[in-house]
């Protein structure tokens, strides 16, 4: 099922809980609303689950406009974060009870779908069990169960696993995504959790205040956050503003200097020159200012601009735009080692390989640098 949002909002008196979310949903898609506390991700699930109404705007079906359609009129399998089972009824007859709206698909009994269901989420024999005998993924895996008992045609999960520990979270995950593709069904899942969200999604919706950030794949709102918002909130980030000098198009180099508006705005100034990019490199360690090299800059002379810097890609050897700070903390992660490095009164985020050969300690200096196609613009 294809499920469209135009310009759904939701007001609560005079707060605004969604503003103007416009979201399409393919056939088979698993697709997961992002973003922190508040955002309104739970508002836009209920919208379309038609436990709320939309104050402007429309859901749609598969083309068709969901206004007025009650919840249980509506093909959906719903699972929120407390899973809710009833403790008076086994295992069994709480699947089963997702099918009191609905007979179960195909030519099947209740009891033959009800073992068909359990089988599918791993708990073969667990019909006469009574939830409270459960874990919690088990529990949880139930009430997944319940949802699809009636076989419906899109799937909403709201922070399914949020009770659940780390490993048990992603072991559910897991589970979800293979029961999800291979059913097919077109899902909605809500998470605050963004490492979740980029490691179970087709595609990803960050919100943030009631508004749609970013739509697109986890690789996309990872590499290319459109917005300073995505790129904070979706994995770790080094983002910096600047102003640029000058363009100059058709060549590789562009050109950042740091530390014209410093110290109070943190500002860059951004520039491309027509040295070569190395060139610049002799302006680094100016008093109060840095050079950066950029490629890709698609920016005139005098625009403000905001670039971000992923951790990984603030590299001990790399031989261009290189930075030397103070290493205020580390935390070692095994393969790698996060590093928070102290740069002129800005705090940077840098993840370095780590074979052991090398220490990195706090107190101590360190030099990075990036490469000029490893910066990213964001709005
Ligand atoms: P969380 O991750 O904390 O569950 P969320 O992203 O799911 O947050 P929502 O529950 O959708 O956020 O809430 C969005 C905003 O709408 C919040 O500011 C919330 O306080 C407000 N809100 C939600 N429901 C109501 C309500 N029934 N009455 C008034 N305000 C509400």
């Amino acid at each position: 099922m294809k499920l469209e949002l135009d310009g759904v909002s939701k007001r609560y008196g005079t707060a605004t809980a969604l503003d103007s979310v416009s979201l399409s949903v393919d056939e088979g898609e698993f697709f997961t609303l992002v973003g922190p506390s508040g955002c309104g991700k739970t508002t836009t699930l209920r919208c379309i689950a038609g436990f709320e109404s939309p104050s402007d705007g429309d859901v749609r079906f598969d083309g068709e406009s969901m206004t007025g359609v009650p919840p249980e009129a509506r093909g959906v399998g719903v699972v929120f974060q407390n899973y809710a089972l009833f403790p008076h009824m086994t295992v069994g007859e709480n699947v089963a009870y997702g099918l009191r709206f609905a007979d179960p698909p195909g030519d099947v009994s209740r009891d033959e779908r009800v073992t068909e269901l359990l089988e599918l989420v791993d708990l073969t024999g667990f019909e006469d069990r009574d939830p409270d005998s459960l874990s919690g993924g088990q529990q949880q895996r139930v009430a997944l169960a319940r949802a699809l008992a009636p076989g419906p045609d899109l799937l909403l999960l709201d922070e399914p696993m949020s009770a659940l520990d780390a490993r048990l979270r992603e072991r559910l995950r897991r589970q979800v995504k293979r029961i999800q593709s291979e059913l097919g069904v077109t899902t909605v899942y809500v998470t605050h959790d963004q490492s979740e969200a980029l490691a179970v999604s087709d595609r990803v919706a960050v919100l943030n205040r009631g508004r749609v950030e970013q739509v697109g794949t986890p690789r996309e709102v990872y590499h290319r956050p459109a917005t300073r918002f995505v790129a904070e909130f979706v994995g770790e980030n080094n983002v910096f503003d600047g102003v640029v000098r000058r363009s100059l198009t058709g060549r590789r180099a562009s050109l950042v200097e740091v530390g014209e508006s410093r110290p109070e705005t943190e500002g860059f100034a951004v520039g491309i020159d027509e040295r070569s990019s190395s060139a610049h490199q002799t302006k680094s360690g100016d008093v109060d200012g840095q050079t950066f090299v950029l490629d890709g800059i698609d920016a005139a002379g005098g625009d403000s601009l905001t670039f971000c810097i992923r951790p990984e890609d603030l590299r001990l050897d790399a031989t261009e735009n290189r930075v030397r700070g103070t290493i205020v903390d580390t935390e070692f992660q095994g393969s790698t080692t996060r590093i928070r490095l102290d740069w002129q009164g800005t705090e940077l985020a840098v993840v370095v390989a780590d074979d052991g050969a090398e220490t990195f300690d706090v107190g101590s200096e360190l030099e990075v640098g990036f490469d000029p196609s490893a910066a990213h613009v964001v709005e």
